[in-house]
């Protein structure tokens, strides 16, 4: 049972686990449960001085657009950075996951200043991202940098969702928790550019007025990414698809930043063509460790792949891309989702504690998103509360300890680590970790 007074649920687990960052303990909260925002916190659309939500690929959102009013029509800003407070809270980058019913709400104070309020009352104050200049200049046909190469984690990374549907499609096929090929349905319905397949040379003219107009170097990496494909996307099976991306951007730019990829956990040959291609770090998501689990929740994984295959196959691609630079990502707290999954947070974390050992054990260190529980998704749907903050809190506990045990550090690619200094925004690993423990991305395996 959730504590109705959200402040004391906080205050609690701050008090119970001081070895986690505070910000992290607000960090992970709105990630899981969402934020409010008063029309006056909102983006200004398109045109405004604050950079605007860009749907780089789910809708990390607890509410559909028709569903959103102002909030839909005015974007949000794309993250959020909390400072200050009673908790004194150091620099924490946080992505926005719209909730116009979370008790969390941005809004300007009695002084105009904008601050973050719980149950009421002001936890922090607010810094909302500048519209970078680069997302104010146009392709020649006229779409925008940020439907097409869109910047989170406060500039560092470059989210290419190159292809903005799954192959894996419908209830039997379509992972439980993820609403990709729902968000490219409502962004169509709601008349706003969207393109499906992203041609290659707009991405790497978007690329260019990024290089152009990111005079302080803030973007370091690019992710290329985007659904499943099972069969063929413009003649190219899954390596070729997302690699050609690749190949183009590194014969442009290269090494100007580091390129990943999160696709399939593909044979050794393809991930042997991604590397050619110029792919420095390879995110083959293992989504969820337990064996039930990982059947129930992505059955078109299982169909196709099964399990116990993918995870032979990441740990194959170590040999191609060195242990380092593959780095498969979870979908945290979707082990605690009703009706089929954990009933208590020692099981949850025992489960991925699992699943931590078996990947580092072996020198990969996966990295986590917390679970957004989106409503248009059945385990969104039968969960909107998302997972109990204690999951949350209990799983940076067991990530630090378990890179600890295993004499690990951050993976490559995030930028830098540690509270106060972490830009990576869709989960609080990185903030939980000790300062300083980030590493670069390894050149060559
Ligand atoms: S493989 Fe699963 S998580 Fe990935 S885009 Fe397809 S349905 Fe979504």
């Amino acid at each position: 049972m959730e504590t109705p007074n959200r402040t004391a649920l906080v205050e609690d687990l701050m008090e119970r686990f001081p070895h986690v960052p505070r910000e992290a303990v607000i960090k992970e909260d709105l990630l899981r449960g969402g934020m409010a925002f008063d029309e006056s916190a909102l983006s200004g659309g398109d045109d405004g001085d604050v950079k605007p939500k860009s749907y780089f690929i789910f809708s990390f959102d607890h509410r559909t657009l028709p569903e959103l009013g102002q909030a839909a029509l005015n974007r949000p800003p794309e993250e959020i950075v909390l400072t200050g407070g009673p908790y004194e809270l150091r620099r924490t980058v946080v992505s926005v996951r719209v909730n116009p019913d979370s008790p969390y709400r941005v809004k300007g104070g009695e002084d105009g200043s904008l601050g973050l309020y719980l149950d009421g009352k002001r936890i922090s104050d607010v810094g909302l991202p500048p519209m970078p200049e680069y997302y104010r200049h146009k392709l020649s046909n006229g779409k925008s940098v940020m439907e097409v190469a869109p910047t989170i984690q406060w500039g560092y990374l470059i989210y290419l969702t190159v292809f903005r549907v799954c192959q894996y499609f419908g209830a039997k096929e379509e992972c439980q928790y993820c609403d990709i090929n729902h968000n490219w349905r409502q962004h169509k319905a709601a008349g706003r550019p969207y393109t499906g397949v992203k041609p290659s040379d707009e991405i790497l003219e978007a690329l260019e007025i990024i290089d152009k107009y990111d005079t302080a170097k803030a973007s370091h990496a690019y992710t290329l990414t985007g659904g499943s494909i099972t069969s063929k996307v413009g003649g190219k099976d899954e390596a070729d698809f997302y690699g050609s991306y690749a190949k183009a951007i590194e014969e442009t730019f290269p090494r100007r930043w580091i390129g990943k990829v999160v696709a399939q956990a593909l044979p050794l040959d393809d991930v042997k063509r991604f590397h050619d291609y110029g792919i420095q770090i390879y995110h083959p998501n293992f989504e969820v460790w337990d064996k039930r689990l990982f059947e129930l929740y992505c059955p078109g994984k299982e169909r196709y792949v099964g399990r116990a295959e993918w995870h032979k196959r990441i740990l194959d691609s170590t040999e191609v891309f060195g242990a380092r630079n593959v780095i498969p990502n979870f979908v945290a707290g979707v082990e605690m989702a009703e009706p089929f999954g954990f009933q208590t947070v020692d099981e949850a974390i025992a489960s991925t504690h699992e699943g931590l050992r078996f990947f580092m054990s072996n020198g990969v260190v996966p990295r986590f998103t917390t679970w957004c529980p989106e409503p248009t998704t059945p385990l969104g749907k039968a969960n909107p509360q998302g997972a109990p903050l204690e999951y949350h809190i209990r799983l940076l506990e067991t990530y630090r300890a378990t890179l600890e045990e295993f004499g690990l550090s951050s993976p490559p690619g995030y930028g830098p680590a540690g509270p106060g200094r972490a830009v990576f925004s869709v989960s609080s690993f990185m903030d939980s970790i000790p300062e300083g423990a980030e590493a670069e991305a390894a050149t060559e395996a």
